[in-house]
């Protein structure tokens, strides 16, 4: 690609190509797996530089990849010898506090969000990891520790700022072009480029009472049935998750228990901070290992398991659904997740129900919302030469509870398993219709590095 001659009319970001200092690092993903090497990465700092990059890129038949936060765990933020179009470029937020309103750039991290909210006291449902792009996750629905009060954070879109596939700018909302508007809301990166999200928020904190919970692996089974029966009939302003995990080598934990398989809750209680250990009780009570829960910043719970996630390791991801977890499925995910195969590894267990179970199935492109569990099931490890062996378990721990499962997946939470998956993601009714609308907005399928949604074909193109 070297004789590419690169003059992007109306381009003002910066571009990185093959042999540029910063290129390195600037195609790197979260996912170690992942090892692209893009012709062109155009980080752009405005609506205009992207059109530009998405013009240019169609002009010289070059793939398009674009780039959030880049935590997909699939790479799709970069592609091999195709343009990147960069979005960390843009990063401008406006709040509204008193219509408690924020208008975000596509390229912000939910750091760099949850800091500039809550200077306002005010939030919505973000990523559980501050390096994760607001782009992607806003996308794929977006699960957080507040959903159950707030709802997903696509549940708060109100607009987008979008970029098409012919490099035009058009608005998305109820108003706006609401086909666009309801497809984006789950339906990933497949219709366009979203340069702006205006998002609805909430108060929330700043003090939260909230922290995590560790109980000894061999007891997974037991407390993953009294959390199971607990946030059955918890209100909404009881956020939380459960996670098979392995305790960290910290002075937190008890020594005996360091390096060896655990069970981890979060907590982040929405309600007053006085309410939380009551809130919390049937959990408190079970007697855990280690029980650092207190009041603190939102910000602060919002970062509890970024340190069990840097950017780097390998990682092998996927997903399911649950109606229901019986005492034998438990058992069944208790006695395999009891046993990692690597210390990095992660169950997480996070229960449905509350605001996101009170939106109607069909109001947006993301459905599954009527679930009582989502399983992501999150391999990861250091060095690539066992690679193979840890894949294969996580497939085997994901199969084992299949006959539990409703069929349906959690995009955001799913590697690359192929195009049945993504279709089941969305049930065969709302596929076809993501199917449709992407014929109107990109008929070329433009947009498909991503959990991609094929055009259907005969639909009359729009734009
Ligand atoms: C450590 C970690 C923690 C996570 N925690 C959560 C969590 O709590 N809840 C949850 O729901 N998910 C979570 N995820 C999954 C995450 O939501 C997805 O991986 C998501 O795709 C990441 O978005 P990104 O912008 O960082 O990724 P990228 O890899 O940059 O992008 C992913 C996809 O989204 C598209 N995209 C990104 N931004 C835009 C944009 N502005 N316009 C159009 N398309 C765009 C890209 O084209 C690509 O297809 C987590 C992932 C990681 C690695």
């Amino acid at each position: 690609m070297s004789e590419l001659v690169i003059e992007l009319p109306g381009f003002a970001g910066t571009i990185f190509r093959p042999g540029d200092p910063d290129y390195d690092e600037a195609r790197t993903v979260f996912n170690a797996m992942v090892d692209r090497r893009p012709a062109l990465i155009a980080r752009c700092t405005c609506t205009a530089d992207v059109s530009a990059a998405v013009r240019f890129a169609r002009a010289n038949n070059l793939e398009i990849s674009v780039y959030g936060g880049g935590h997909s765990v699939t790479g799709a933020a970069v592609v091999d010898g195709g343009m990147c179009v960069d979005l960390r470029g843009l990063k401008t937020i406006a709040i509204d506090a008193q219509k408690r309103v924020a208008r975000a750039g596509g390229g912000m991290t939910w750091g760099e969000f949850d800091a500039a909210t809550q200077e306002h006291g005010l939030a919505v449902t973000g990523g559980r990891v501050p390096s994760t792009g607001i782009g992607g996750l806003a996308l794929g629905s977006g699960s957080g520790w507040l959903e159950r009060a707030l709802g997903f954070t696509c549940d708060n879109l109100l607009e987008a700022e979008i970029v098409t596939a012919t490099g035009d700018v058009v608005t998305a909302s109820a108003a706006d072009n609401p086909d666009l508007f309801w497809a984006i809301r789950g339906g990933g990166g497949n219709f366009g480029i979203v340069t702006h999200f205006t998002l609805r928020l909430h108060p929330v904190g700043p003090l939260l009472w909230g922290g995590m919970l560790i109980f000894p692996g061999p007891r997974g089974a037991e407390v993953l049935k009294a959390y199971r029966d607990f946030v059955a009939k918890a209100p909404d302003e009881v956020g939380s998750g459960l996670a098979f995990l392995t305790a960290p080598p910290e002075e937190f934990v008890p020594e005996p228990a360091r390096g060896h398989p655990c069970i981890g809750v979060i907590c982040a209680y929405l309600g007053d901070p006085a309410d939380g250990p009551a809130a919390y009780a049937p959990l408190l009570e079970l007697a855990p290992a280690v029980a650092m829960v207190d009041v603190m910043p939102y910000v602060v719970i919002q970062s509890l398991i970024a340190p069990g996630n840097p950017k780097g390791r390998f990682n092998y991801w996927t997903a399911d659904f649950y109606d229901d977890l019986s005492d034998e499925a438990v058992d069944v995910l208790a006695g395999i997740a009891g046993q990692p195969s690597s210390p990095f590894n992660q169950i997480i267990v996070v229960p449905g129900g509350g605001a996101i179970a009170r939106i109607d199935d069909e109001a947006t492109a993301f459905g599954s919302r009527q679930a009582a569990f989502n399983i992501h099931y999150l391999g990861m490890w250091e060095g690539q030469a066992d690679s193979q062996r840890h894949i294969d378990y996580i497939k085997h721990l994901a199969g084992a509870m299949k006959p539990w499962s409703t069929g349906a997946v959690y995009l955001n939470f799913l590697g690359d398993e192929g195009p049945s998956r993504v279709e089941a993601g969305f049930g065969p009714a709302k596929f076809a219709r993501m199917q449709q609308i992407k014929a109107q907005w990109d008929p070329e399928n433009v947009f498909h590095i991503n959990q991609n949604i094929p055009p259907a074909p005969s639909v009359p193109p729009q734009r």
